[in-house]
């Protein structure tokens, strides 16, 4: 009788590893699927080459209207694991909810988001925390690497404190605290003493309306800015109309949603970029 309960428990321990490599690269490696940028930069420094990244907001794309084609919903639906932010992108919740609720870590909830303002990433700490979730998924998904995971994850929170330093230093004395930019993406750096002011409703591409341009004319008075930031893919004619009417200069924040095609440059080397915007923008003492 023993025999025959074991059986089935048998081929069942069998059977478990197999389906959960169904995933895998083909080459052993487990595949962890990335939702947007920054989530995909955290997890490569950290899984090197053990693990296989893919990430489902191709270079250029808007991660905010991504729409997953039916071939990413398989690649959500196979993975090892999903890391993803609930509430950025609608059709990767749908997706993790349908077929890898068992295998996802959703970041939302553990970076203490404010004012339900999802770009967290912006904030290199909250970065770092969601840094330590995803290291913790992947010493589970490879266990025989997690020696490596947990130093790679050393070094890439040391390199986030050191970012985050270089922002409270390099912001710290400056002659203007407002900046103005078009998308409400850099809420974050209030933790700097900077204050946003986004112009509401203005996306990225629109021009101007005759009534955006009096609220930016009143608001660069009364604080005496002297840049108007737009985004990386902001359009030419506003920052013309801008600079035109305003007597402002233009200028380029990176809200790090994406890496453009073929770019280099990767989410540290952004970051130091928009420092460096700022302190321009602010008149901020440069630290030599
Ligand atoms: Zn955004």
């Amino acid at each position: 009788m023993r025999s025959r309960t074991l059986l089935p428990l048998l081929v069942l321990a069998l059977a478990a590893p197999l389906s959960a490599c169904a995933a895998s690269a083909g080459d052993g490696r487990p595949t962890v699927v990335a939702s947007f940028y920054p989530l995909e930069f955290v997890t490569r420094q950290i899984a090197g080459d053990h693990v296989r990244v893919v990430d489902l907001t191709a270079p250029g794309v808007e991660p905010h209207d991504l729409e997953l084609k039916p071939r990413q919903v398989g690649e959500v639906a196979d993975a090892d694991l999903v890391v993803y932010e609930s509430k950025l992108q609608p059709s990767v919740d749908e997706a993790v909810a349908q077929n890898a609720k068992a295998h996802s870590l959703d970041v939302a909830p553990l970076v203490d988001l404010e004012d339900r303002n999802p770009h967290f990433w912006l904030d290199p700490l909250r970065l770092s925390k969601a840094a330590a979730a995803i290291e913790a998924r992947l010493a589970k998904a490879e266990p025989s690497q997690a020696h490596l995971f947990a130093a790679n994850l050393k070094t890439l929170q040391d390199t986030l404190a050191q970012v985050d330093q270089q922002f409270s230093a390099g912001l710290r004395d400056c002659e203007r605290r407002v900046f103005v930019t078009s998308h409400d993406a850099f809420g974050y750096w209030s933790r700097y003493g900077l204050t946003s002011e986004p112009i509401a409703g203005l996306s990225p591409d629109a021009e101007p309306s005759a009534q955006h341009l009096d609220q930016l004319r009143s608001l660069i008075e009364e604080d005496h800015v002297t840049t108007v930031f737009s985004e990386t893919l902001a359009s030419p004619k506003m920052a013309d109309v801008l600079s035109h009417d305003l007597g402002v200069t233009t200028a380029v924040l990176d809200p790090i949603e994406g890496v453009a095609k073929g770019s280099s440059a990767d989410y540290v080397s952004i970051m130091r970029a928009n420092l460096a915007a700022l302190q321009k923008a602010n008149g901020c003492r440069v630290s030599p």
